[in-house]
This record gives structure tokens, sequence and C-alpha cells, in this order.
């Protein structure tokens, strides 16, 4: 009798770890993922490959970090997460140097999401429109800058052709459009007030102006929240598709496609595949589903289907909620590994998501959340590390010194992404020094120092 417990327990620790084991990456994998990225990144710096390059590699016309002499009002839209705000930002220079913001969130519905383009950013205006009355400021012709989280092809810092939607967006009429004419045409059907519309923003570009602007070593952005993506400085002289070789600019690397050229299939497992079929953006963002908040719950809830199925959990019985899509959000993975929370707790928290499980099926569940995003952390060390070392290289110096600002709330509030994520740049990258800065608020008040850096240089050329 005894043995055969313990032959059955020996069997499902097999099966499990058979589930899991192409989630664990070795330092080599890990290896081959950097110098993947390494190459996905010239592809998209270099003329001939760029227009075919998975790892996009946009040019923002963003030249330099702020210099501390910026001031004035500002207007800051962020869309593209999972909130949509509208923000007053007031800048100072000087000895008073400081950045006050004031905000409103709004929801943007899923109808609308996912709806016309022309109903979204109508939409917009309303909420603009509210945020203006609330405020008081509606007829004053603030400078404003938009935060738009997607892929952008611009060819001035304040124009922005969307190459496609990612993470939860699908509105029709947009893909190809200039973002910035469709938000003033908004504004001019309203016709109830005027915006002057001075810059187009990635998030990843507002996060590292916002750090820069505390730390001029900081010449990276990262977001590890909805969606996953870099930018950072390179030098002029290596981006073949925009005129010049002084200086630098800020790339928006769009590093969430990564892979969708096929390079990384060797480690996708049957999980990602099925998360990638049942997304809005089937094929795309390969990298990014692999490594974002958007996505790390469902491919846990792909594991628990598979392992349930396999007879390994909740007693065989695949339950209504469990066949649910989102269902599993990443904010529950933080939860469940939480190392302070006891198994009776996670045993709670599968209960509120209608999963009835036993003492051994937490546990599980728990070795679960902690493959996928001990993976995921991994995996963007690793793309982290080969943006590092190009930096190092790019500088000529043996050791390197830099800032990378951080915004997400997956890099927040998980309670080992963070850590994961450093150990592994440490290892990948061990002749860069890294330091890590959370950004507060990187994409209202990043927006803000934008504008407000483009309006100084424009108002200077104007003189
Ligand atoms: P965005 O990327 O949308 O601008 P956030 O950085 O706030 O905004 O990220 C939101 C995403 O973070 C959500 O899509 C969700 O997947 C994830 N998330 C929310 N709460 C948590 C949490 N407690 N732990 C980890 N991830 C979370
Ligand atoms: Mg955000």
């Amino acid at each position: 009798m005894v043995t055969a417990v313990a032959y059955r327990l020996a069997a499902q620790r097999k099966q499990i770890d058979a589930a899991l084991a192409p989630f664990l990456l070795s330092l080599e994998t890990l290896r081959e993922v950097k110098n993947k990225m390494r190459t996905e990144l010239e592809y998209g710096l270099k003329r001939e490959t760029q227009a075919s390059a998975t790892v996009k590699m946009l040019p923002t016309y963003v030249c330099g970090t702020p210099d501390g002499t910026e001031k004035g009002k500002f207007l800051a839209l962020d869309l593209g997460g999972t909130n949509f705000r509208v923000l007053l930002v007031k800048i100072r220079s000087g000895r008073r140097r400081s950045v006050q913001m004031y905000n409103k969130i709004f929801a943007i519905p899923l109808e609308i999401m996912q709806g016309t383009g022309e109903e979204l950013f109508d939409h917009i205006v309303q909420c603009i429109a509210d945020f203006l009355e609330y405020m008081g400021i509606k007829g004053a012709r603030l400078p404003l800058g938009f935060t738009f989280s997607f892929p952008c092809r611009q060819a001035s810092i304040d124009k922005g052709t969307l190459v496609g939607w990612t993470k939860g967006f699908k509105a029709t009429d947009c893909e190809g459009e200039d973002v910035v004419d469709m938000l003033r045409e908004a504004i001019r059907r309203r016709n109830e007030f005027d915006l002057d519309i001075v810059a187009v923003v990635n998030d990843t570009v507002g996060t590292m102006m916002t750090c820069g602007y505390e730390d001029p070593n900081c010449e990276i952005g990262l977001i590890a929240g909805t969606g996953s993506n870099v930018c950072y400085m390179e030098d002029m002289k290596n981006i073949e598709i925009v005129e010049g070789n002084e200086g630098k600019m800020c790339i928006n690397t769009e590093w969430g496609g990564f892979g969708d050229n096929g390079c990384i299939d060797n480690i996708r497992t049957k999980y990602d595949k099925e998360v990638d079929e049942g997304s809005l953006n089937p094929g795309k963002q390969r990298y990014e589903k692999m490594t974002s908040g958007m996505y790390l719950g469902e491919i846990v809830r792909q594991i628990l289907i598979d392992l349930t199925k396999q007879g390994l959990l909740f007693r065989g019985q695949i339950s209504e909620s469990l066949r649910k899509r989102g269902i599993f959000e990443t904010k529950f993975l933080s939860q469940i590994e939480s190392d302070r929370l006891a198994l009776l707790q996670v045993r709670r928290i599968l209960q509120q998501l209608g999963l009835d499980s036993t003492c051994e099926d937490s546990i599980i569940v728990k070795e679960v959340c902690g493959a996928v995003s001990k993976r995921a952390a991994q995996l963007c060390g690793a793309g982290l590390a080969a943006i590092v070392e190009k930096k190092r290289e790019n500088q000529g110096v043996e050791h390197l010194q830099i800032t990378v600002g951080v915004d997400g709330t997956l890099y927040k509030l998980h309670p080992h992404f963070s850590r994961v994520l450093r150990e592994t740049v440490k290892e990948l990258a061990p002749q860069c020094d890294v330091t890590f800065m959370l950004s507060e608020d990187g994409s209202g008040k990043g927006a803000a120092l934008i504008t407000a850096v483009a309006k100084r240089l424009h108002n200077v050329g104007q003189k």
C-alpha cells in the first residue's frame, strides 16, 4: 500500500517536472538568447535589413536628456496600457526645480479599444475635454506630449505612423496612419478647444527621460508591465536610416517582436503557442508574450489545464472557470509566489478563482507560477544584457556604468521578477555595472519633459 502511494507520487512528480522542464533555461540557452537579440538589434539598425527586421529599432527623434532648464505647464496623454490618463504637468527650473502633476484616469471600454479609429480618438478627446473642464483650463492652448505606447515610425518628434497595434488594442483604420493627425482631427471635429501637439512619445522613452532628469547616466528605459519593451540612446552613426553621424538618438527597440521570425521557437513551449493562438495578434510579439504582464497568467492557465487533463491537478476536473481566458491574471502570480503566503492562502486565492484545490494542488500551482515568472525575468534579462553590451562596445570601454530607468507593475510588484532580471543581466553582461532606477510615472512626467525639451530646442531654433 505504502509503496503504491510512493510509486504514484513519484510518477506524478515526473509528469509535473516534464511539463515544467521547457521553462528551465540553462545559462547556455540564455546566452544564446542574448546573442540572437544582439543580431536582431543590428538588423533593425541597418538600412538593407530594417524593413524586414522583427525588432524594429524605431528612431524617436529624442536626441538628449533633460538639462534642468525645462519649465512651464504641459499636458500629457498616456495611452497604451491598462489605463488611459490625462495629466497636467508643471515643471520648474533653477533652484526651485520640481515637477508637479495632476492626473485623471479614464477607462477605455473594450468596444472602443476594438472599435473604429475615429471612435477611439473621439473618446480620447472627450476625456481630454473632461479633464480640462475639471482643472478649469479649457481656454489655455497648452503644449501636449502624447505618450502612445505602440510601435510608431517617426519622421520627426511630432509625427508617428502606427506600425501595428499590440497588447489589447485593435481599433480599425489606424495602422499606417499618423496618430498625431488622428488626434488633431478628433480635436477639430469636437471644435471646443485647441492644443499644441508637440511630441509623440513611447512609454519607454518617457521612462528613460524621467530617470534621466535625476541621473544623467540613465540612457536606457525598460517597461515590464502590460507589455515588454526597451529604448536606449544609440550613436547616430549606427542608425543608418537617419541622416547624420553626430551625437545620439533614442531608439525605441520594440523588442516585443523579437522571435517573430522564428528565431526563438526552440525555447517556445506548446503553452506559449496556445497563448499566442488565442491572442488578438497571433504570430506577433512572441517575446512579449513570454515576458509581460498581459500574458504570464494566461501561460499559467494553459499549463494548469494540461496538468489537470493529465489528472495531476484539481482531481482531473477542468472547472468552468479554468476554461475562461484571462481569469488567471498576472497579479495572482505575484500573490501566489509571495514568500510570506501560507499554502492555505494560496488555496483561498484559487478558490476565489473558482478552483477547488487540495493542499498538494496549491503546491503545484505555486511551482507552475514560479517557473513561468522566472523564465520571463530571465528572458528579459538576456535581452537587456544584449543592450548594455552593445552600449559598452559603442563606447569602447572595458567596463560600463549605466542606469536603466524602469517602469511597469510586473517589475514593481512581482516578488521575484526584478531580482531575477538583475541577476541575469549581471551574469550575462559581467563587464557592465547596471543600476536599476524605478521611474515615478515615466509615461506622464517623461512625456512632459520631452515636450519641454522639444519646445526649448524649437524656441532656440526660432530665435
Ligand atoms: P501599463 O503597462 O499598462 O502601462 P502597468 O505597468 O501598471 O501598466 O502594468 C499593468 C500590467 O501589470 C497588467 O496588465 C497586469 O498584467 C500586470 N499586473 C497588475 N498587477 C500586478 C501584480 N500585482 N503583479 C504583477 N503584475 C501585475
Ligand atoms: Mg504604463
